[in-house]
């Protein structure tokens, strides 16, 4: 055993992962012998009671890392290179993991620890980033109930128990929801107007269940088309209410996978579990761990921006119901708004995505990628040498003065085994080592584009040059970090209404004038994107801008009062609340039988409970730290450089407010979002 764990590569220490080396069968030998080891150095550690603070927290450092480091290519590798023996050996490790990391949050021997250090009289002379991922660590032991007597951190277990069921619950409904309806059309047209790729999948998904015609069934590739473009109105009705009723008690499925009760019972549940930790409402509990400080601020912030777009979503709508009536549809019910949508874009605009891609060749949009971070922050990015998990993957290292300040794997392409989407992910977090070097920071960028072909270099359309300037913004978070303690190094310990802001801040660049012709170049003729296809693309970005603040200002304001405002003595029904928010922001009714809040999955299956409105707050805070280069130069290099040092070095180390602050000399104003999505206009 021992041998055999003496050469296991996940054991052994190394700067950067050994993909070559790492088999499925190393993992679950290496995890348990690092479990072990780390149970064991904890349990030492809290009998030493005369260890200094630093020395108790680089102890705890250290280990956490190892168990990381360990950890990182193998959640790595189930994303990007899943094989059947992978898998096996992820979903045996699991829940060992988790049970792991509950075990050391109900640890009352280290909740102890941590809290004599922060009473301790030299708290003070620790760094401050130490100091603060303390103070996160005490926060994180209190949230899940340490200091609670007994009988109610029993309670506190069966509600979590209890609600993780229910989300479950929640997800399975919605999903047996939608799997348990189909349309079936024998007659091909009904489908008139419906793209010949959607149709041809209608057939296939027919001829599988032995049907002669067409199956549609609610997933959203097959569903949308028919909204977006079927002429059929009776189809697009049925379809839409089919949609907009699953897992409800109405609809052609009505009460046969119902979610009102699980609904119900989980905003009990949340309260009740606030209320243990001392809080008035589970919003309050929600907003313990964001930027966001109090219900009020983030009432008034989601009121604010939608009085401030309300006039132009009804103009918006204004404009599609005169289209619609031209087109001889009187009045717009909700099944006909995105079929008249797509047909008025078309007309405005007509400019699609495939049309851009020969201007964008990957490795054009790359080099012009690393010019942009050159000119704002004088960072040096050149190819390195690093062991891979495939042969397309790239390795690159970041320089900064000369000096090597961080390294990234880049994996480009969709291929099989690997999952789709594109993260950001890290692989070493910067930390300083026993020996006072320093660990520098190792992320993981993951894209799905195309891959090129023998005749075809790669070529992106612009919504996946956007894509790709959105995930490098989190890894510059990541690898400019200067913060040496793990806990609070790069996007950790960053809220996460904050940590969109640096990777939907770097997506402006990608339409900026003075960009485009350092990141696209026709891949036959080397021309840059014509001036006239920028301004196209442009004016269709604001398309219907109005109308999609207020919807997602709808669905923030509905999660968020939801939350805020439950009283167990006489809870308010579900639908009450939606419809009344919906009579604040909405600029047009919708049906009364739809029940859209019973397949709203962010908040009552994910992670988004009193937390939907993060979207826009993020939002505000990336175009706002934006308008500064607006006013000093897209290529400001001071303004550059007060970025990098102001937010992108300091991780988590600083409330995010102050940290923008320091940037932007005062709190963030909604102003230049309203401006860059065609809400405001530019004078004002
Ligand atoms: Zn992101």
């Amino acid at each position: 055993m021992s041998a055999l764990l003496s050469e296991n590569p996940l054991l052994q220490a190394c700067t950067l992962p050994p993909f070559d080396a790492i088999q499925a069968e190393h993992i679950e030998p290496a995890l348990d012998s690092q479990l072990a080891t780390n149970r064991q150095r904890v349990e030492q550690l809290l009998l030493n009671e005369a260890i200094g603070a630093d020395q108790f927290l680089a102890s705890m450092e250290q280990w956490d890392d190892e168990l990381a480091q360990l950890w990182s290519p193998v959640g790595h590798l189930q994303g990007v290179s899943n094989s059947e023996a992978m898998r096996l050996a992820y979903d045996a490790c699991l829940p060992k993991l988790t049970a792991y990391a509950t075990e050391m949050g109900q640890n009352t021997g280290l909740y102890r620890a941590y809290k004599r250090i922060k009473e301790r009289e030299d708290f003070a002379s620790l760094s401050e980033a130490r100091r603060r991922s303390v103070e996160n660590a005490l926060r994180d032991f209190t949230l899940s109930g340490i200091a609670l007597d007994a009988a109610s951190q029993q309670r506190f277990g069966a509600i979590q128990q209890r609600v993780a069921q229910l989300s479950t619950q929640f997800s399975n409904n919605v999903l047996d929801a939608s799997m348990g309806w189909s349309k079936h059309i024998s007659d091909v047209s009904d489908l008139v107007g419906v793209p010949a790729a959607a149709v041809q999948g209608y057939a296939e998904a027919a001829a599988e269940k032995g049907l002669v015609g067409y199956s549609i069934s609610l997933d959203i590739p097959a569903y949308l088309p028919v909204l977006q473009y079927g002429d059929s109105r009776e189809l697009r009705q049925e379809m839409y209410l089919a949609y907009n009723t699953r897992a409800s008690d109405q609809g052609p499925g009505a009460g046969q996978w119902d979610n009102s009760a699980v609904m119900q019972e989980l905003l009990a549940l949340r309260h009740e579990l606030a209320a243990l930790l001392g809080y008035n409402n589970y919003a309050e509990y929600s907003l313990a761990t964001k930027m966001a400080d109090t219900p009020a601020q983030v009432e008034s912030f989601l009121m604010d921006l939608a009085e401030q777009s309300r006039a132009v979503a009804s103009a918006d709508f204004e404009e599609l119901a005169q289209f619609a009536e031209q087109q001889g549809q009187g009045s717009l019910a909700a099944w006909d708004i995105p079929y008249y949508s797509e047909k008025l874009r078309l007309q405005k605009y007509a400019l699609s995505q495939e049309e851009l891609r020969p201007y964008f060749p990957v490795d054009k949009v790359i080099a012009g990628m690393f010019e942009v971070v050159n000119r704002l922050y004088g960072i040096d990015i050149s190819p390195d040498e690093a062991q891979c998990w495939h042969p397309d993957v790239r390795f690159y290292q970041l320089r900064s003065n000369g000096q090597p300040i961080a390294q990234f794997y880049l994996d480009l392409y969709a291929r099989e085994h690997k999952r789709g989407g594109a993260w950001m992910d890290d692989c070493r977090v910067r930390r300083s080592l026993s020996d006072g070097a320093v660990q520098l920071p190792v992320a993981y960028l993951t894209c799905n584009f195309t891959a090129p072909t023998k005749d075809l270099p790669s070529l992106l359309t612009h919504n996946e040059v956007t894509t790709l300037f959105h995930e490098f913004g989190h890894g510059l978070h990541h690898m400019l970090s200067e913060v040496d303690c793990p806990g609070v190094s790069g996007i950790n310990g960053v809220p996460w209404d904050a940590v969109e802001l640096p990777s939907q801040f770097l997506e402006n660049w990608c339409w900026q004038k003075e960009v485009i012709p350092l990141i696209s170049g026709h891949y036959q003729s080397g021309e840059a994107l014509p001036m006239e296809l920028l301004d196209k693309m442009l004016a269709a970005k604001n398309f219907q801008a109005g109308m999609q603040m207020v919807r997602q200002l709808e669905l923030g304001l509905f999660d968020f009062r939801l939350h805020r405002d439950f009283d167990p003595a006489a809870p308010v029904p579900i639908a009450e609340v939606l419809a009344r928010v919906r009579d604040q922001v909405a600029v047009f009714k919708v049906p009364k039988e739809n029940r859209f809040q019973h397949g709203f999955s962010h908040i009552f299956a994910g992670g988004y409970a009193a937390g939907y409105y993060s979207y826009k707050w993020a939002e505000v805070l990336s175009a706002d730290a934006f308008s500064r280069f607006e006013e000093e130069g897209i290529f400001n290099a001071s303004t550059g450089a007060s970025f990098q040092t102001q937010i992108l070095q300091r991780g988590g180390v600083q409330e995010p407010m102050a940290l923008f602050i320091n940037f932007r000399g005062r709190e963030p104003s909604v102003e230049a979002l309203l401006r860059h999505s065609g809400i405001r206009s530019e004078e004002c």
